[in-house]
């Protein structure tokens, strides 16, 4: 059975198709809308309905009914002009939840002023991912939560092995706290204070970034 919110994302190069993608496969009904026709030919079978349409033209968007949308995800790329009008056009007629995609962070700022819910950089935020996993082959991911907190998925450092969290004491070492530990199949969140360390441990960790990366350079 299909669920019950639908999407609509708009702008289909990689980014935009990737999420389309992604939100299809997860069972949701998807559309997805590009100016290019051969761009939303090229899309047709991969979700549930493509439309060739310019976003930047409100009658368009009027005979889309994107209104009735509970999330739009704005993925035009390289023009900056024709993803803000999109945005500001999606805020106007009410969609519910606008995630919009930024070249810069000027960009963003304008995207957050004028209503974006939630703002993406997808090249930053990955060249961030990539970087931390350089600094320490023990990082899997690290999602930045604002300039200087973090959520780093690591695995736990020799040097924390056989410790209880108590014992380890991260919190007043690095202001750092372990919100859920990965131990094979399970996943003990939260975990508690006497939980010991164990090699092989994966530690999802919340804290300042310098914390983190104190974290990160333990052997
Ligand atoms: P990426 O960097 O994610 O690959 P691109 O900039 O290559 O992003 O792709 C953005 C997509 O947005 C293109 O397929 C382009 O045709 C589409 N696009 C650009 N302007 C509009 C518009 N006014 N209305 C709808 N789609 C648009």
């Amino acid at each position: 059975m299909k669920k019950e919110k639908q999407f609509v994302v708009i702008g289909l190069g990689r980014f935009g198709t990737s999420v389309a993608r992604s939100l299809h496969r997860s069972g949701y009904q998807v559309l997805a809308v590009d100016i290019n026709a051969e761009r939303v030919q090229k899309f047709s079978d991969e979700v549930t309905h493509v439309v060739q349409a310019d976003t930047t033209d409100e009658a368009s968007l009027e005979a889309l009914g994107i209104r009735n949308f509970d999330v739009a995800v704005v993925a035009i790329g390289d023009d900056i002009q024709a993803n803000v009008l999109t945005t500001l056009l999606l805020k106007e007629m009410g969609v519910r939840y606008i995630v919009a995609k930024a070249r810069n962070f000027l960009h963003g700022k304008m995207l957050k002023k004028i209503g974006a819910d939630r703002v993406v950089h997808p090249e930053y935020d990955m060249g961030q991912r990539v970087a931390h996993n350089l600094v320490s082959t023990n990082v899997f991911d690290y999602i930045e939560l604002s300039p200087n907190l973090g959520l780093v998925e690591i695995s736990a450092p020799h040097a924390l092995v056989g410790q209880t969290l108590v014992g380890a004491d991260l919190r007043a070492k690095y202001a750092i706290n372990i919100v859920a530990i990965k131990r094979g199949e399970q996943i003990l969140v939260p975990p508690s204070p006497t939980e010991k360390i164990t090699a092989g441990d994966v530690l999802i960790v919340v804290g300042q970034n310098d914390g983190i990366q104190r974290l990160e350079e333990l052997e």
